[in-house]
């Protein structure tokens, strides 16, 4: 996709970016984050409330990343699902995936970040019946543990979403929707006030080990700390090469309409759920603040004209809302979702005093936001044990170089299921 044909509804609707000026020259700091997106921005937000000195450097700016392009669906829990966390990592594991839309909705309230939050729920739709009970046993292990969820039948799923192609699913009452990247400006913003150093245009270019500390260098400048976080997910550079090979960077791609017509925007997602459906090649879709529908899918690698991208996001609005096919899309734009081979979110130590978190498999508003949190607590002296999210040894792929050729092929396949399940 050419980055010169985005034109990113987030970009156009978000309150304007804080100043975030290019480091220069050198400074101490008790801890250093590298890279600005939900992780780091909450990394420092939670460091910066402990009272703790904390500068963050981005290459670009604050949401630069996934963090401002994403589809705003503030989701609780990963790919596994609470009986299987349960049993492998004990309680507080499902505890703390769970708490994601709590934490970001309660960091939003405290801190007052203008971001146009929602919190009607997010729905989760089966385009077939083994899907459906696939979305059964989840919302059942959810309500097992007192959690306000419930399942949908075809007609309530019709009713929620505006669409017919859907058999059921299920209702997620703690998920809701944020302009993302005024949600990541808006947590720049609180760290700042609480004393974060925040610079952006400051690409890290190397990491040394200096005495009992880390000496970050970037092009103008260089930090020297006792810890440095790592947050820089599915845009992790040579900066940390087996980090950048742990995960595999791959395209989705959304695109908006201008505010729907009243009589289109009655049937839409009446009630303001965001949806994420069951094909194995997702889609998801929501509408924003002021009644655009945004829908979004898999993307495409490389400078592939936009059009070719923009044709299966087509496709996704004439199959889901065919009343709204006619519309035009004028908003258009991507971004990397960083994806781990078990599809679960890692955190690691990968030297003494040099931590990371990333992997978030396209589920990270909620998750990202807490990994910060769970950072800052580590960072800050937490026993590894205490933190409600297992610490991981680093596992670079040998076959990293070919990621894409599997991609592409898994999303043939993908594509040929998905197909044969609509049948
Ligand atoms: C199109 C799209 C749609 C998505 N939709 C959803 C959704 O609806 N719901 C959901 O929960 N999740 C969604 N996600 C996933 C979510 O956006 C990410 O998981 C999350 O934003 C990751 O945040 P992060 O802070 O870890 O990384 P990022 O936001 O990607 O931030 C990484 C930052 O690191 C910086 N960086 C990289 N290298 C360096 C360096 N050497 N020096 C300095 N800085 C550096 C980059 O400039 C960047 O700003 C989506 C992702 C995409 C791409």
């Amino acid at each position: 996709m050419s980055e010169a044909t985005q034109v990113s509804l987030w970009e156009a609707t978000a309150a304007p970016a804080p100043i975030t000026p290019t480091l220069q020259g050198g400074l101490r700091a008790e801890m250093a984050i590298v890279g600005a997106g939900f992780t780091g921005l909450s990394a420092a937000l939670h460091l910066a409330e402990a009272g703790r000195d904390v500068v963050v450097i981005d290459a670009q700016a604050p949401g630069w990343g996934a963090s401002g392009r994403n589809g705003g669906q503030v989701i609780a829990g990963v790919k596994d699902d609470p009986d299987v966390l349960e049993q492998r990592h004990g309680n507080s594991m499902v505890a703390t995936v769970g708490s994601g839309p709590d934490l970001v909705f309660d960091l939003i309230e405290r801190h007052d970040i203008d971001c146009s939050p929602v919190r009607n729920g997010w729905l989760q739709l089966a385009v077939s019946e083994a899907t459906l009970r696939v979305a059964s046993a989840r919302a059942a292990q959810w309500q097992a543990r007192g959690v306000p969820v419930r399942m949908l039948d075809a007609q309530e799923a019709s009713r929620l979403s505006g669409s017919g192609v859907y058999v059921g699913g299920w209702l997620d009452h703690r998920g809701g929707t944020v302009q993302p990247l005024a949600y990541a400006r808006g947590l720049a913003s609180a760290a700042q006030r609480l004393g974060a150093r925040i610079f952006g245009g400051s690409p890290a270019i190397g990491l040394t080990r200096e005495g009992d500390g880390w000496r970050t260098e970037t092009l103008q400048g260089s930090v020297r700390a006792a810890t440095v976080i790592i947050a820089t997910n599915a845009y992790t550079d040579r900066l940390h090469d087996p980090l950048r090979r742990s995960v595999v960077a791959v395209p989705s791609y959304q695109i908006a309409t201008d505010p729907l017509p009243e009589a289109l925007r009655a049937t839409i997602l009446p009630e303001g759920q965001s949806v994420s459906d069951m094909r194995r090649l997702l889609r998801y879709f929501r509408t924003d603040a002021a009644g655009r529908l945004v829908m979004g899918a898999r993307g495409v690698y490389g400078d592939a004209p936009a059009a070719h991208a923009m044709r299966r996001q087509l496709q996704a609005v004439r199959e889901i809302y065919p009343q709204a096919a006619g519309l035009a899309f004028p908003y258009r734009w991507g971004g990397m979702v960083a994806v781990t081979p078990d599809h679960m979110p890692h955190l690691h130590a990968l030297a003494p005093g040099l931590l990371a978190g990333l992997g978030y498999n396209g589920r990270g508003v909620a998750m990202a936001t807490v990994m910060g949190r769970v950072l800052a607590q580590w960072a800050a002296g937490s026993a590894p044990e205490a933190l409600g999210f297992p610490v991981t040894p680093l596992s670079p792929m040998r076959l990293h170089a070919f990621s894409r050729l599997g991609v592409r092929a898994a999303v043939q396949y993908f594509a040929a299921r998905d197909a044969l399940e609509r049948r």
